[in-house]
């Protein structure tokens, strides 16, 4: 029991409409597969009945469970994180609670490990999600493929099997804002990817707006890359070579024709569009700034309020 072959991490947060099915599903899939396993479920500060649930499903399968209690809400990334340091297994499987991703699946992420990958990937056979989210994730893919290098088609899915030198080494890191499957990514040796289910949330509601999606998109990409603000500087260069010709020009206007006063709305309109990129600029800089900020204040990335395992004599 000492180190279980797999680890399951599960971040649960208000999920007490769903959890009893998860657990109905799981176990009995996982004792299918015949090794030893243990569960660890992440509660990242539920509201709802989800931690006494956690409990007493802990009661009933002490050998194969673990519950880590956070005392607030730190954000999915963050509670599987701590599964990682409260787990030992040689393998490690991430997924959501919400069985969007079936635990019956599991089975063909280890068989992708076995052919010598340690780092597995899924992809979503048929996406259940609304269109809106599938246009922007299609979109947002490519982009961040350009900028981090990181070769994801299935971002969005977090069903996804580790080998245990990836995960001691995202345990070693201290960052605050990450996106876990592209930090294991950064450390994979040989990333594979396979096909799994996809099915509606069975229950409860999806924990991300449009704008937290943004949020984690832009993490991303400027967690994993220097490019947005190498590309401004780069732009900032092409565009002051641009005013400097503009410029020489107007000054041989002026001597040339003489005094005009025309053109001044297309000098607005340069000048909007100027102070717009100028803005974003701005903007992406506070973005580094602010994960710099986060970062030197040295806060605890989470707090745990309780950790439920089975104590081995
Ligand atoms: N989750 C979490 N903390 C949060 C938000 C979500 O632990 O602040 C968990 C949630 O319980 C679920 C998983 O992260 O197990 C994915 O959340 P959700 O299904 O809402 O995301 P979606 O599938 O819509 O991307
Ligand atoms: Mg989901």
């Amino acid at each position: 029991m000492n180190t279980p072959q797999l680890s399951v991490v599960i971040p649960v947060y208000n999920e007490e409409q769903g959890l009893q099915v998860l657990f109905d599903r799981l176990y009995p899939a996982l004792d299918k597969l015949a090794i030893a396993y243990e569960i660890v479920f992440v509660n990242d500060g539920s509201r709802d009945r989800s931690a006494a649930i956690l409990r007493e499903q802990f009661q009933k399968r002490p050998d194969v469970t673990r519950v880590v209690l956070f005392n607030g809400n730190f954000g999915q990334h963050m509670a599987i994180m701590a599964g990682f340091e409260n787990c030992r297994g040689q393998r490690i499987v991430t997924l959501d609670a919400d069985l969007q991703n079936p635990p019956e699946d599991t089975g063909l992420l280890l068989a992708k490990m076995d052919e010598g990958h340690d780092y597995v990937g899924s992809i979503r056979r048929q996406r259940n999600d609304s269109w809106w989210r599938h246009v922007a994730s299609k979109a947002m893919n490519g982009l961040r493929e350009k900028i981090t290098h990181i070769k994801m088609t299935d971002q969005g899915c977090m069903f996804r099997a580790y080998d245990r030198h990836i995960i001691d080494a995202i345990n070693s890191c201290k960052e605050v804002n990450t996106f876990i499957p592209a930090l294991a990514y950064s450390f994979a040796r040989s990333p594979a990817e396979v096909v799994v289910g996809h099915e509606e949330r069975a229950a409860g509601e999806s924990k991300y707006s449009m704008y937290s999606l943004i949020r984690l998109n832009f993490d991303l990409m400027t967690s994993f890359s220097l490019v947005p603000l190498q590309m401004f500087s780069m732009l900032g260069m092409l565009i002051s070579v641009f005013s400097a010709l503009f410029f020489v020009f107007l000054v041989i206007r002026r001597l040339m024709i003489g005094p005009e006063a025309e053109g001044l709305f297309t000098l607005f309109a340069l000048m909007f569009f100027l102070i717009g990129i100028a803005l974003f600029g701005i903007g992406l800089l506070g973005e580094y700034i602010g994960r710099i900020y986060q970062q030197v204040r040295h806060r605890p990335r989470y707090l745990v309020e309780a950790v439920l395992e089975k104590r081995d004599e």
